[in-house]
């Protein structure tokens, strides 16, 4: 009877370890785990459950996890972070990056690049902001955040850019407080006139949300001051956005009669002003950006631009344009830091950019190719290099959206469950 009763408990206990699964859902090991917030640069497991970061330790048994991924020769970081996108796509005609077709969709260039956060930067204003969160937010799989523009009917272009009348301090920083951590800055952008007014009314609306204003800078006729905003305008955590660009009316921050940075841009950046990559279009040169990281003018942040005339251009994605950086001399743990621990510390969303136990689990696997690479600038200018950053595995809330090899997959003639759990992405 004893035996029997004994025998009871040890099958009972056995189907309650059954009934509640291994205690992971994934494990990540053996990768080179660069999490600058928490200061590990190592080979390390990563383990997820309940689509948060379980444990991070050196060594974790296999069978503590539901799917093990072996990441050896692979670098693991926390998903990336682009804080400069442009997502808010829509029918409407001639909206350009505001419900119009110059945006793009979210998730159809985020995970493939590591990415599980992008930011758009300004295509929606106060009076637009519902729609797209509606329409784009609410629908991605993909984080989307927003830098409000100043404009209230958002970055339609045209005449819409140009009225003052719809720049409103006040309405912009009461959207920004119904929606805190999801619209987390200011954007100005493509205003042509001569006032400041623009930079003027979002840095008031910054000072009342308390969220950061980022600022494409150019075009104005007659040009204004470049040194003025950095030093004038700007608060700390202010972003200079499209860092290595020559546009017209806006000075580039390396002088290229003499080939420095300016000195005020090194002032600029020692009272806390951020400098973002912003690629896109028609705003990165290597003839700025070469002497700049020669420098060492790093980008505080790596951001893309992503948008329809970026995307297929010289900037191509996320990590195309980080393995650009890397290319030039700027440190791959610098690299991944920027569009990481730091582009979480700029948008004020420290819960993001890093692999602390209880974080979100948002986890990108890169593999650093070596051999011959060519990557072009806005100008159509190559710059010869040999590392590639490529994306292996993205985790978005602890689930597999991107996987380029099917490391997270068992092979098919070894499935225990054919056609059960078998979609390569779940
Ligand atoms: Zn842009």
């Amino acid at each position: 009877m004893r035996l029997a009763a004994c025998l009871l408990f040890v099958a009972s206990a056995a189907l309650v370890v059954r009934a509640q699964g291994p205690e992971f859902d994934l494990l990540i090991r053996n990768g080179h785990v660069i999490d600058a917030r928490n200061g590990v640069d190592a080979v390390t497991d990563v383990a997820i459950a309940k689509g948060k970061i379980a444990a991070v330790a050196a060594s974790i048994a296999p069978s503590r996890a539901r799917d093990v991924v072996d990441a050896s020769g692979f670098y693991v970081t926390p998903g990336l972070i682009d804080i400069h996108s442009h997502v808010f796509w829509g029918p409407e005609v001639n909206a350009a990056y505001s419900n119009g077709y110059s945006a793009v969709q979210p998730d159809s260039h985020s995970f493939r690049a590591g990415q599980t956060t992008l930011v758009d930067a300004g295509g929606s204003g106060w009076r637009n902001f519902p729609q797209f969160k509606e329409q784009v937010i609410d629908r991605s799989k993909t984080r989307v955040l927003a830098f409000l523009n100043i404009v209230g009917s958002g970055m339609k272009g045209g005449a819409v850019e140009q009225n003052l009348a719809d720049m409103d301090a006040k309405q912009t920083a009461a959207r920004i407080k119904e929606y805190p951590g999801v619209i987390i800055g200011i954007k100005v952008a493509h205003y042509a006139g001569p006032e400041w007014d623009p930079v003027i009314r979002a840095e008031e609306a910054g000072r009342e949300a308390n969220v950061p204003v980022m600022v494409d800078f150019g075009g104005h006729t007659p040009p204004l001051s470049l040194e003025d905003l950095l030093l004038k305008y700007f608060r700390p955590g202010d972003i200079l956005t499209h860092a290595y660009a020559h546009v017209n009316g806006r000075v580039p921050i390396v002088d290229e009669e003499t080939g420095k940075v300016r000195p005020y841009v090194w002032e600029a950046r020692k009272r806390g002003v951020i400098f973002d990559a912003g690629h896109g279009a028609g705003s990165f040169l290597f003839r700025q950006a070469v002497p700049a990281m020669q420098q060492k003018f790093y980008p505080d942040v790596i951001s893309t631009d992503l948008h329809i005339g970026s995307m297929n251009g010289g900037m191509k994605d996320m990590l195309n344009t980080m393995s650009k950086f890397l290319n030039m001399g700027m440190p791959l743990k610098d690299a991944i830091k920027a569009n990481t621990a730091k582009a979480a510390e700029v948008i004020k969303r420290p819960d993001l950019g890093h692999l602390g136990v209880g974080a979100d689990a948002d986890v990108a696997v890169l593999t650093l190719r070596r051999g011959k690479f060519g990557f072009v600038d806005v100008g159509g200018g190559k710059l010869l290099g040999d590392q590639k950053l490529e994306c292996e595995l993205t985790v978005k809330g602890g689930q597999v959206v991107w996987d380029l090899n099917g490391i997270s997959r068992p092979l098919w003639n070894e499935m225990k469950e054919p056609g059960g759990r078998g979609a390569a992405v779940r």
